[in-house]
């Protein structure tokens, strides 16, 4: 979910909330609130959670539902980015160790509270838990890739550029052919480019699917295939190439719209971000 983009859609598309095997003792549950997808990873004396819901009340449900899929201790999660329905309940899992992208925590540690206002102003039945919440920054940090050991498996965390945001994990569990590709890949709606870098997601997908497994497990909706992967690196690539006609004013932005594969209201938010990523550094300013 991109939070610069307004209130993302909680509930909406049929969603299985019971856990579901998607490789060997690899499972995902797919949560009706935001269509959203947490993965669980067991070992032999452990059992790593990947992503950890919007706020308390959410994160402890899947707290109860970890304990009904497996009696092993959570020592480790992942945060796939930086986004409050993938983060936010981080605090009910302490004191496990949090892995997460060095920019993610950064972003939690200077944007959290930002984050958190817009996300009260969407969800007023919320804000009282979203309010006390404390925001827990991942502190095992990772700048390209890193191997997590959980339980005698091997799970692999690389950041294989921008797309989705800056902070973009993905994890991969080799033994188990399994891929849980955050919001990089997003099925059953058009992907979220509120903080995304339009002009490189294709570049990073390209990447992902270079490494990707059979299964891929996105950061909502129903699991895909390595299909899925290539059908939006080859959308994004599209997308990219008009925004970069509209940055050199070589086409409006009317015409991109027309011509974008996706809806208007997406592909906007699109050239908007290419406009604000491609400035210089310094003269982005705050975002609102
Ligand atoms: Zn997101």
């Amino acid at each position: 979910m991109a939070a610069a983009m307004g209130a993302p859609v909680s509930g909406g598309r049929a969603a299985a909330a019971v856990w579901q095997e998607v490789g060997e003792r690899v499972f995902r549950r797919r949560y009706r609130s935001f269509d959203l997808n947490v993965g669980a990873v067991l070992g032999d004396d452990e059992v790593l959670l990947i992503d950890t819901r919007s706020w308390r009340a959410e994160a402890q449900e899947l707290l109860a539902d970890l304990r009904a899929l497996t009696a092993l201790p959570c020592r480790q999660v992942v945060n796939t980015h930086a986004h409050f329905d993938h983060c936010f309940g981080n605090v009910v899992f302490r004191p496990a160790a949090f892995w997460g992208h060095r920019r993610c925590a950064g972003n939690l540690r200077e944007h959290g509270e930002r984050q958190r206002r817009n996300v009260i102003g969407w969800y007023p039945d919320a804000a009282a838990d979203l309010a006390a919440l404390e925001l827990v920054p991942p502190d095992r940090l990772v700048d390209e890739r890193a191997t997590v050991e959980v339980g005698g498996r091997r799970v692999e965390l690389s950041h294989l550029g921008r797309g989705h945001t800056d902070n973009d994990l993905v994890a991969i569990v080799p033994d188990a052919g399994v891929t849980f590709a955050g919001d990089l890949i997003e099925e059953g709606a058009p992907p979220s480019f509120g903080d995304a870098w339009p002009l490189e997601w294709a570049v990073t997908l390209e990447r992902l699917l270079d490494r990707a497994t059979p299964a891929v497990v996105p950061g909502h909706g129903d699991v895909a295939g390595r299909e899925l992967i290539a059908a939006q690196a080859g959308e994004q690539r599209a997308m990219a190439a008009l925004c970069a006609q509209v940055l050199a004013g070589r086409q409006t932005v009317e015409e991109a719209l027309r011509r974008a594969p996706y809806p208007a209201e997406t592909a906007r938010m699109a050239l908007e971000r290419a406009r604000v990523t491609s400035m210089p550094i310094d003269s982005t300013g705050p975002r609102p």
